[in-house]
């Protein structure tokens, strides 16, 4: 009996769009790219980070500089990943934290050539530079520093910062820079879709509806089901100046195999004056047709100006209820506006 039931009710489900993944794929010339770019870099900025932080003046400035250090590290790690077009978020990350590890190692190699100084050192200051890439001499300098404090290592000054104090700061440090490190990497690597087809990133456009809805309406699982009809289901939420939900459309710009749908719930917040949009995924990439993507981006465009035609009916409403407030003096301020 049961075999004559060939689909069965949870088919719906299996049958569902897939969300995009990526491959995995980074090719080796690529990571040969990456290597021979970031590892000198990393060395160079290393360097200067820590030329910085020994000459600079100011305590803040400092901690200014540390914060800059790793968000740069990130950003020039994860651009070039994005570039040399890496299909593997691992592999991103580890370029990301490589990058940032050499450039943090370097800065510790350096660390005790600049702290005693090109004038007390003449010319062992190179040397004593190329030295300190040693482990053996950063974790000597480090248990220098703990014992005598810094600047009994340089020679000058009573000792500022020493023992578990010094170790504290140490900690902090590194936390801020791979921490910032890895929150611009990855956002500066993105997340768009690849297509392996035409070996480039697919193109995203944002904002091609902005929907007065709610991120739960149920409308949207029967939409991350693959029904894209139900996109007319959903219902409009009185809240939506501060709430709203955002399609936006990946696509190949060469080819009509990679077509992606992703629904973020929006909700706007004002931090010290300052307005920020917090997203919040409801589906991201998820796979579509060529033709439904036409279908939806139809959809879209209706949408749109059903908002717009709401908005205009509302101001108009709004208007009337000021002017019968004020007296009817025939206000000329609201000309009628010439149709676009
Ligand atoms: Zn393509």
């Amino acid at each position: 009996m049961s075999d004559t039931f060939s689909d069965p009710p949870g088919s719906t489900i299996a049958s569902a769009p897939t969300l995009y993944r990526h491959s995995g794929k980074v090719s080796p010339a690529s990571l040969v790219i990456a290597a021979v770019v970031l590892i000198p870099l990393g060395v160079l900025f290393g360097a200067i980070y820590s030329a910085a932080v020994v000459y600079l003046p100011f305590i803040k400035l400092r901690g200014l500089v540390t914060f800059f250090v790793g968000g740069g590290f990130g950003l020039i790690a994860g651009s070039l990943c994005f570039k040399l077009k890496y299909r593997s978020r691992l592999m991103a990350f580890l370029t990301v934290i490589g990058f940032t590890a050499i450039g943090y190692y370097s800065s510790w190699a350096v660390h005790p050539a600049l702290v005693i100084g090109p004038g007390e050192l003449g010319g062992d200051f190179v040397p004593l530079m190329i030295q300190g890439f040693d482990p053996i001499v950063i974790l000597g300098w480090m248990k220098g520093i703990f014992a005598e404090g810094i600047w009994a290592m340089g020679g000058g000054g009573a000792g500022a910062l020493s023992g578990w104090g010094a170790v504290a700061i140490w900690v902090l440090e590194a936390a801020l820079i791979f921490g910032t490190a890895y929150v611009s990497g990855m956002a500066a690597y993105g997340n768009r879709p690849f297509c392996e087809h035409c070996y480039r990133w697919n193109e995203e456009t944002e904002e091609l509806a902005v929907l007065p809805v709610s991120t739960t309406d149920p409308a949207w699982m029967q939409i991350r089901n693959g029904n894209f009809d139900a996109l007319k289901k959903l219902q409009i939420a009185s809240d939506s100046d501060a709430a709203y939900v955002e399609l936006r459309l990946a696509d190949c710009p060469t080819c009509d195999e990679s077509d992606y749908l992703s629904a973020i719930g929006i909700t706007l917040t004002v931090d010290e004056g300052q307005l920020k949009k917090n997203e919040t995924d409801i589906f991201r990439h998820l796979s579509v047709t060529r033709a439904q993507r036409d279908e939806i981006v139809d959809f879209a465009a209706a949408m749109a100006e059903a908002v717009q035609l709401m908005r205009e009916e509302e101001e108009a409403l709004n208007e009337a209820a000021t002017d019968e407030d004020e007296l009817p003096t025939g206000d000329p301020s609201h000309p009628n506006e010439p149709a676009p």
